[in-house]
């Protein structure tokens, strides 16, 4: 093995100059992805962990300049389910074997705390040995706490880029980095599993800041780590930009697995959206996670957060399938546990 990868492995970091190295060529590619797999195996064995997606409203407040769902995209058909509809799609999920159910939306504001207290109770009455993972955007300190005194135990926010001023040209004004660090902070001090991660390759990322990415997450220390291609969306100020690629997540996966040997790491539907073997080469660099769409198939083209986006015509039993024979070729196992975090003495 090079020199760089060995003591990648040995000591779970590395300085900057050696990453950006890493970062910026495909030289040690096969080597990386071959140490990222072993050191998943150790950890998690073969084991890859389904969470059910519920894309619960598309309705945002928000105008994230990379994103198709932004308050100013006029030509989304907005979408709320109800808490029935909701609780429907976790049963459908529990029947199909799933122990986690992800609820993901835009920042909505028709979805109060008061709102928000009383589904994520009904399911956690319903579905006791199932996780609830939230992924709703920036709130209050004590909204987080009311979620998770309700029963939500895990909460996922991508922190974006944390580089500053690579985060106010991806947002407007009004949203600040500051602010989504502080969630992140408060979710983890609360109790919460805690996600977050970045998209690849949106515009104006450079090394320095995908290494501030790493660095960050170094600081935050996340049970789960999710990354994917930034794809443009054609209704977005980033509609001409170029899109991410898949070398590059790849290569950064590989990395994050090397560094962060216990996260739970998604190979996300972006990645599969830009090759559609994606999922499985995300799984082969290091990804031990994947997240079936469990959304009703009335709903799902319009939660369009990128062009083309899979997986939005199919049932969900029909999704399962397709997605438990994909990880069985690529050489793993899907299971259906909580699939919780595995950390020894916190790495
Ligand atoms: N409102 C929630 C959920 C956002 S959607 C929140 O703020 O957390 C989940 C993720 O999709 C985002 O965090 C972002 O990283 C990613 N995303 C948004 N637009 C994208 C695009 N055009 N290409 C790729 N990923 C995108």
């Amino acid at each position: 093995m090079s020199d760089i990868i060995t003591k990648l492995c040995e000591q779970r970091d590395l300085p900057d100059t050696t990453l950006r190295q890493l970062i910026n060529t495909n030289k040690y590619d096969e080597e990386l992805f071959q140490a990222a797999d072993k050191v998943r195996r150790e950890r998690y064995g073969d084991a890859v962990y389904l969470r059910g997606l519920i894309e619960f409203t598309n309705f945002c407040k928000n105008d994230c300049l990379y994103c198709g769902l932004r308050a100013e995209n006029r030509n989304v058909s907005r979408y709320r389910l109800t808490k029935d509809e909701i609780l429907s799609c976790c049963e459908e999920g529990y029947l199909l074997g799933y122990r986690t159910f992800v609820l993901q939306g835009g920042e909505d504001p028709y979805f109060t705390d008061e709102r928000m207290v009383d589904i994520i109770s009904a399911i956690r009455g319903r579905f006791s040995d199932c996780a609830i993972t939230l992924s709703l955007g920036e709130r209050s300190r004590e909204s987080y706490e009311r979620f998770y005194e309700a029963g939500a135990n895990r909460y996922l926010l991508r922190h974006e880029t944390a580089d500053e001023e690579h985060y106010q040209k991806l947002h407007p004004d009004n949203m600040l980095l500051e602010n989504r660090k502080r969630c992140l902070f408060d979710l983890k001090e609360i109790g919460y599993q805690v996600g977050s991660g970045f998209m690849v390759g949106s515009p104006y990322q450079t090394t320095d800041s995908l290494i501030a990415d790493l660095r960050f997450l170094q600081e935050l220390s996340p049970d789960m780590i999710g990354i994917g291609p930034f794809i443009p969306h054609h209704d977005t100020p980033f509609k001409n930009c170029e899109g991410g690629t898949v070398e590059l997540t790849l290569r950064m996966i590989a990395i994050l697995r090397l560094l962060f040997p216990y996260a739970l790491i998604p190979s996300t539907t972006a990645l599969g959206t830009i090759d559609p073997q994606g999922r499985e080469k995300g799984l082969k660099a290091g990804a031990n996670v994947v997240m079936p769409n469990l959304s009703p198939v009335a709903v799902r083209k319009k939660y369009e957060i990128y062009d083309d986006k899979i997986c939005t015509g199919e049932e969900s039993a029909r999704c399962r399938g397709c997605l438990e024979r994909r990880i069985e070729l690529a050489g793993y196992r899907a299971v259906t546990d909580r699939g919780d975090v595995k950390r020894i003495h916190n790495s």
